[in-house]
């Protein structure tokens, strides 16, 4: 895995950038999603509460409107019998009511035990406390009495049902009630006096002008160990002449649906519109230590002192029986119960939906995590086998055609992936094509190579040809192929040099055709050239091979004789003489035979004169000589020369 090895691989470079944007992709989606459920979850659970807090409301108010109810009753009942004489006696007056020691006025025993019943039954559970100083004298007042007990004993069974008692007070400070197991006037005080109670001065015309059924305030009944609240209705039968109905409300029950029955993750609590706390169930304790009278601002409660603003606020805004208000860190639903004026109210958590949305999110965050893990490691793989391995076959590729390999490619050592339908392929086919023609290119400039270094040869081959053609035709005469004045000339003074080194004698020789002219005119110039080509071949033959022989131009010669004296050229020349004077010439048509003979000056460096313009001139002196003297002959320089003084020899 080489592409593992680099510090910045292309994969890691593509998955790091992935794994960056996804990640943010991943944190907006879950914070979305988040958004999304929390934002449905309140929208869903407001709607949800707004049922619940309408049902329980009305769930709530029954037992109050009951209340409010069988007061309505009772009123109508009362006063309907109250137009009705027939049912009034004293005796039966005195038959159920007895004056005790106390002065106070009690039922009778009997009348516990069910004796005076009309309907009946036997009714144990009414007691009646009638004050010292009632004015029991007054008949209407004694009917009122009368009529009162029967229609409490009347009621009372069916009511206490669900009331914890029913009773009929009267200004007169009177108290009848019937209250199943509790026998309260039995335990009254011969003092007693009920208008000090709320639950009757609550109802005087003075109190309640409006003669209106009135709630009293919560309290804690110490006779029935209960939490309670009284409904005080007012009945006026004449002017000035009243009593007043009531039902303790057993509130235990309420309390305990308060604190029991709630939506999970919420509770309950119930406030009065004046601010009044009347159930909380962190607040138990400072209600039965204040009696039911406990005051929301002096609890230092601040989260409930906001809830009472807040719901106050809406209470006022919204004017409807039912809402739901958003404090701080809870949804607050009210409902109102109908009756004593309290609001029912459930706190629902803003946690309780927060929990559930961030679960959610957090678990898509997880999910999406594990997925891009995935997607990573699949991107991986993809990277690998359609992008890394590829571009690794393309770099080896690349170094070798750096390295010139084009067949590499072209033979498939390093197989391309020219077989894909992407852009990878088309790359591979455009690499092998380059290859191939970059391959043939190579070829092609190989072939030209050789074919310029064959020409090259050839050229140099015949340059070299033409120059040593050049070279000897420069130096070689072209007729008689002996050294021409030139060339002669440049050896000749070699040869005198090393001479004159050496300390030895050089003898010069100059050669003239006689009358070579008239063996032209005579037989034609091809004729005379062969003569000459004679005389130098003679020549040549009779030297020695460290002489050295040259055509100075036309009919002349001239040979350089090293190391021999005078007298030993002499002997030299004159054999060349006496050699060309044997020669025998045809004439072009064969018709006849002639001669040539030759001239010869000799002059010698004996006298240690080595320069060549100095034997030159003398042997050419001794040639002119040898001329004037009547030719083929050889004369020898003597210094002070004369054309008598050279003694012509002829053959
Ligand atoms: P002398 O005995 O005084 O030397 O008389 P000569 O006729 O030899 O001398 P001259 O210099 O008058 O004549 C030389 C002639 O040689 C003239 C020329 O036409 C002839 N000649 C020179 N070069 C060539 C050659 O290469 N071939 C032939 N055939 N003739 C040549
Ligand atoms: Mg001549
Ligand atoms: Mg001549």
């Amino acid at each position: 895995m080489r592409f593992l090895n680099y510090k910045h691989s292309l994969t890691m470079d593509v998955m790091l950038q992935m794994a960056v944007r996804v990640s943010i992709v991943i944190i907006i989606v879950s914070a979305l999603t988040y958004w999304h459920i929390y934002k449905t979850l309140v929208s869903s659970t407001i709607d949800g509460l707004e049922h619940y807090i309408h049902e329980r409301g009305q769930r709530e108010s029954a037992i109050f409107k009951l209340a409010e109810s069988n007061h309505q009753i009772f009123r109508a009942s009362f006063l309907a019998h109250w137009k009705q004489d027939a049912f009034y006696s004293d005796a039966l007056f005195w038959q159920v009511f007895e004056r005790r020691s106390d002065q106070t006025i009690h039922l009778q025993k009997k009348a516990y035990d069910g004796y005076f019943n009309r309907s009946g039954l036997l009714s144990k559970d009414v007691t009646a406390y009638i004050g010292a100083n009632a004015p029991i004298e007054n008949a209407a007042f004694r009917k009122k009495l009368l009529l009162a007990y029967t229609m409490v004993d009347h009621f009372g069974m069916a009511w206490t049902r669900q009331f914890a008692n029913l009773y009929v007070s009267m200004p007169e400070n009177v108290n009848i009630v019937y209250w199943p197991g509790v026998r309260w006037a039995d335990n009254a005080s011969s003092k007693l006096n009920v208008l000090s109670e709320e639950w009757v001065y609550i109802t005087t015309i003075k109190n309640n002008p409006d003669r209106k059924s009135v709630w009293t305030g919560l309290y804690y009944d110490p006779t029935a160990l209960e939490w309670m609240v009284s409904l005080e209705t007012p009945v006026d039968i004449t002017p000035g002449n009243t009593l007043n109905i009531g039902h303790d409300i057993l509130l235990n029950a309420l309390f305990d649906r308060v604190f029991n029955d709630h939506l999970s993750g919420t509770y309950n609590f119930i406030f009065r519109d004046d601010g009044r706390l009347i159930a909380h169930p962190g607040k138990i304790k400072d209600m039965q230590r204040t009696r039911g009278m406990l005051m929301l601002s002096r609890l230092k409660d601040p989260q409930l002192n906001h809830y009472f603003q807040t719901l106050q606020t809406a209470i006022q805004t919204k004017k409807k029986d039912f809402l739901i208000a958003e404090a701080d860190n809870a949804f607050l639903a009210a409902t109102k119960i109908e009756g004593p004026g309290w609001w029912f109210v459930t706190v629902y958590p803003q946690s309780l939906l927060s929990s559930p949305s961030l679960k959610a999110a957090k678990f898509i965050l997880l999910m999406s995590v594990l997925a891009l893990i995935i997607e990573l490691i699949m991107l991986y793989v993809v990277m690998k086998k359609k992008v890394v391995e590829p571009l690794e076959t393309f770099i080896d590729a690349s170094s070798a055609i750096e390295a010139q390999r084009y067949d590499k490619i072209t033979g498939n050592v390093l197989p391309l992936p020219d077989n894909l339908d992407n852009e990878i392929g088309k790359l591979a086919k455009l690499f092998k094509s380059m290859s191939n023609s970059l391959q043939q290119f190579r070829i092609d400039m190989q072939h030209l190579t050789h074919t310029l270094e064959d020409q090259v040869k050839v050229r140099t081959r015949e340059l070299q040809r033409a120059k040593d053609k050049a070279e000897k035709e420069a130096t070689i005469d072209s007729l008689t192929q002996i050294p021409n004045r030139h060339s002669f000339y440049n050896r000749a003074k070699a040869l005198l040099q090393q001479a004159d080194h050496a300390g030895a004698t050089v003898c010069f020789l100059m050669l003239d055709i006689d009358l070579f002219k008239t063996i032209n005119d005579s037989y034609g110039h091809p004729q005379g050239d062969k003569v000459l080509v004679a005389c130098a071949r003679t020549i040549e033959k009779t030297i020695r091979d460290k002489d050295l022989l040259g055509r100075l131009g036309g009919e002349e010669f001239a040979v350089v004789l090293p190391s021999t004296s005078l007298e030993e050229a002499q002997v030299i020349a004159e054999r060349i003489r006496t050699r060309i004077a044997e020669l025998s010439f045809n004439t072009a048509h064969h018709t006849q035979r002639f001669h040539a003979t030759i001239s010869i000056g000799i002059s010698s460096s004996s006298d240690t004169i080595y320069a060549y313009e100095l034997l030159y001139k003398h042997a050419d002196q001794a040639l002119y000589e040898a001329k004037q003297a009547g030719r083929n002959r050889v004369i020898s320089y003597s210094g002070s020369l004369s054309p008598s003084q050279d003694e012509a020899s002829s053959s």
